[in-house]
């Protein structure tokens, strides 16, 4: 096959049916299009997934939003720090600096390329508020360890769960582990998709009740509240300078079908995931690693990592991917190389050297439910094709 013929096949894509359209074209004549019923019932669909009844979750409109209030409500402020990981993206960690907070970024563990727990251990200091631990690529972090450093120490922990909609920690879904808020994206290449969307879930109810109220403007009371009470209410309160950080109902619409097909879009990426290991097998190429047995990988991405003994640069694999038509990407360039957080606090690459080299070495291939089996079988033939000579 010529390769260089076929269409380009992107990086990611979403998959969005009919059932998602005519709910959006519902919320579009219903007359509500912001935050309001299928708001609602995106919510406690959501809650209903996660399994557990004493979660409250908190529709935003990114995850960004939504990371920024669970910092917010666990009190990070000025002055406190914040530990994450470098290899993420720059929300993660730019919404403790929205609070005046300092960022102290740490290593990953080489080997499943999440957030290492004895790095955070190491980082803690008197100032220190709270983990913040990435599911990356969705597997899931070392929660078990994480949790314990945060009880050990008398730390906050707030999930960013971007890529871990719908993954597993000894057999519970993240969301459900027992961290103080746990945040979802639905941008438009996560594994589900409202276009622009987040969702945090928390189990404690005084949370839970700040971030619904900085969601609104600090309003004591929300609109669709206010516009649908049986008795005349135009009165509320503004309690704090909150944020607009609500979600529409047209996203909500998106959300409640994306929500429902969640599982068979996981069990997809699944087969892809392995028939890609398959494809790629015997190439000097390290694979993704695999969640540990009777645990679920959301994989959200799919990421390999050049091995010492590849031919070729990764920037010259991902230019001959391009060639052949493939879309790749690289997740992360590490925030210890991005000008802002270097310059801030004084970053090099020697301090994160696990993290550099994986950078230095990792391409993302595409991974989306609605790849074929042939499109898995022309990224395994390009990449066979790009590995084959310097
Ligand atoms: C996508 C992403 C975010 C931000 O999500 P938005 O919904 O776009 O705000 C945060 N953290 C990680 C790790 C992400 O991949």
């Amino acid at each position: 096959m010529n390769a260089a013929a076929a269409p380009f096949l992107p990086f990611a894509l979403p998959e969005i049916g009919d059932e998602e359209i005519a709910e959006v074209v519902d919320a579009l004549r219903s007359g509500w299009v912001t935050t309001g019923p299928k708001t609602r019932q995106f919510e406690q669909d959501f809650t209903a997934f996660l399994g557990d009844p004493a979660l409250q979750s908190i529709a935003v409109n990114s995850a960004t939003a939504g990371l920024h209030l669970a910092l917010e409500a666990v009190g990070v402020g000025p002055g406190d720090e914040v530990i994450t990981t470098t290899h993420t993206f720059t929300a993660t960690a730019e919404v403790a600096r929205y609070l005046g907070a300092d960022v102290v970024l740490v290593d990953i563990d080489p080997a499943t390329l999440n957030v290492d727990p004895r790095a955070m251990e190491a980082a803690i200091t008197p100032r220190t508020k709270c983990l913040v631990p990435v599911h990356y690529a969705g597997l899931a972090a070392d929660m078990p360890a994480i949790l314990d450093i945060a009880r050990r120490h008398g730390l906050k922990v707030v999930e960013d769960a971007a890529h871990a909609l719908p993954t597993t920690v000894g057999g519970q879904l993240v969301g459900t582990l027992g961290s103080d808020a746990t945040v979802f994206s639905f941008y438009a290449n996560k594994t589900m998709t409202t276009g622009e969307g987040g969702m945090l879930v928390t189990r404690d109810p005084e949370l839970a009740k700040r971030a619904k109220v900085m969601r609104l403007h600090g309003m004591s009371r929300d609109a669709f509240d206010r516009f649908t009470a049986t008795v005349p209410s135009w009165y509320y309160e503004i309690v704090a300078p909150g944020f607009k950080y609500n979600l529409t109902d047209i996203a909500s619409a998106l959300g409640i079908h994306q929500l429902r097909r969640v599982r068979d879009f996981q069990r997809r990426r699944v087969e892809l995931a392995a028939a890609l290991d398959a494809g790629l097998a015997g190439l000097p190429l390290v694979l993704p690693p695999r969640a540990p047995q009777g645990d679920q990988h959301a994989w959200h991405l799919y990421v390999v990592r050049l091995s010492d003994d590849a031919p070729v640069t990764r920037d010259v694999f991902i230019e001959r991917m391009f060639a052949a038509g493939i879309g790749c990407s690289v997740h992360y360039i590490p925030l210890h190389l991005q000008p802002y957080w270097r310059d801030r606090y004084g970053l090099t690459p020697q301090q994160f050297p696990h993290s550099q080299r994986a950078y230095e070495r990792m391409a993302s291939l595409p991974l989306y439910t609605r790849m074929t089996d042939a499109d898995v079988a022309r990224v395994c033939a390009a990449a066979r094709e790009a590995l084959q000579r310097p």
